[in-house]
């Protein structure tokens, strides 16, 4: 099962000082700082998926690259802008189109060649079809069939057979990858059907990332029951990932998620991964960033100088946690007293106990966790932040393999 990690310029600072929470004098972005794959101990995703949208922006977002980075990757070719040719590493690259963003336009905004060229022009491995995102779901394929969700799914075989036609006719290198959109498991089948005809032996799933985790498995035996044996199925974000490997018995090759990086400062529990189990984050917002305390400081309710207090002796007592010089207990009051303050009326001490207690990052051999200690588990600001989400890609790639690999050994997966 290959997991594809979705780019969105996600990058921390190997120097980044967390005691001052500043970044060296000199540093310069492209040369300095790092993506995933370079700094955890090894790459943690097989592939990376970078969709044209959060590259050259859409609408009223701007994309995630400023322009000298876009220009950088037109001109250097995706495999050297992401420095992905590092011996003994084999990460794929995979291009598509970010269906989600226009999924509310009548039609897509891209032409093929266009595509095409933004394919061909960045070096990818693998090139998905232009999609149109059928939005609503039936899974007992009974519900009067929707105009649009139709014209939709018809749309997108069209541009599936032109966009497989002209990746031939201009001689492309990368592999095209058709893309399925269906409204219910019969509806997805059909599409299968169909891309199988064309020709694709690579075919994505899309629009699944609102989907239940049943209505997916539904899909998929229905899939199954059409799908050719030399056909190879990906699914287009996938928001929760505890399946997945069961899927591969039909027909699932590939899948990309942002999930496990993204769980480190979106969930509300299950922020820091380990092979067992799932931590909690330990909020130490700033004060100067913090909305809400910031308006209880304008508004004369707090002292701001009380607040910035609290907050600083929740990190020095974090710090001296661990290396030994505060105790757990006196650690929770600091993290309490401030947790009072930015949230009353939530208590997050057992939580929190529990991650001091199992000091997770101290035995964690994700190459993140030995370099920023304690600080990998606290929330808060995005160097800390983006590398408890890589710490996750690594825990998560180890859960993925070791639950495949048991799988070939035919022992079943420990409740
Ligand atoms: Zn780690």
């Amino acid at each position: 099962m290959r997991f594809f990690f979705p780019d969105s310029q996600d990058q921390i600072d190997p120097a980044y000082d967390f005691g001052s929470e500043q970044s060296p004098e000199f540093r310069v972005r492209q040369r300095d700082d790092r993506y995933a794959h370079e700094v955890l101990q090894h790459p943690s995703y097989t592939g990376l998926l970078v969709s044209k949208p959060i590259v050259d922006g859409y609408a009223a977002s701007s994309g995630k690259y400023t322009m000298a980075q876009r220009h950088r990757l037109y001109r250097l070719g995706v495999r050297r802008f992401f420095r992905l040719d590092q011996p003994g590493w084999s990460i794929s690259t995979m291009g598509d189109c970010g269906a989600f963003n226009y999924a509310r336009e009548e039609v897509p905004p891209y032409s093929v060649d266009e595509v095409i060229d933004f394919y061909d022009g960045c070096g990818f491995d693998y090139g998905i079809s232009i999609d149109h995102v059928i939005l609503g779901f039936d899974e007992t394929d009974a519900a009067p069939e929707v105009a649009d969700w139709a014209d939709r799914q018809r749309l997108t075989l069209e541009l599936a057979g032109d966009f497989l036609r002209r990746a031939k006719l201009r001689h492309c290198s990368f592999e095209p990858v058709g893309v399925a959109q269906g409204w219910s498991p019969r509806s997805y089948a059909e599409a299968v059907v169909e891309l199988q005809r064309m020709g694709y032996r690579y075919i994505a799933l899309g629009g699944m990332v609102p989907l239940k985790t049943f209505q997916i498995e539904v899909s998929l035996r229905a899939v199954a029951d059409r799908r050719r044996p030399d056909t190879s199925l990906h699914l287009l974000g996938i928001t929760r990932c505890d399946q997945v490997q069961g899927w591969s018995r039909l027909g699932v090759a590939s899948f990309d998620s942002t999930s496990p990086f993204r769980q480190a400062f979106k969930d509300d529990k299950d922020n820091y991964y380990t092979a067992k189990r799932n931590y909690l984050a330990i909020r130490v917002p700033q004060v100067e960033g913090n909305a809400r305390l910031k308006a209880q400081i304008n508004a004369g309710r707090i002292p701001q100088k009380a607040a910035v207090e609290l907050e600083q002796r929740c990190l020095k007592q974090l710090a001296g946690f661990d290396n030994g010089e505060s105790t757990a207990q006196d650690t929770l009051d600091a993290l309490v007293a401030y947790g009072n303050l930015v949230e009353p009326g939530r208590d997050r001490r057992e939580s929190y106990a529990e991650v001091l207690d199992a000091q997770p990052w101290k035995v964690c051999p994700c190459g993140i966790c030995a370099q920023a200690g304690i600080q990998v588990v606290v929330f808060r600001g995005t160097e800390r932040n983006k590398r408890r989400g890589f710490h996750n890609l690594f825990v998560f790639h180890r859960r993925l393999s070791e639950n495949l690999e048991r799988k070939a050994r035919g022992v079943a997966r420990p409740a």
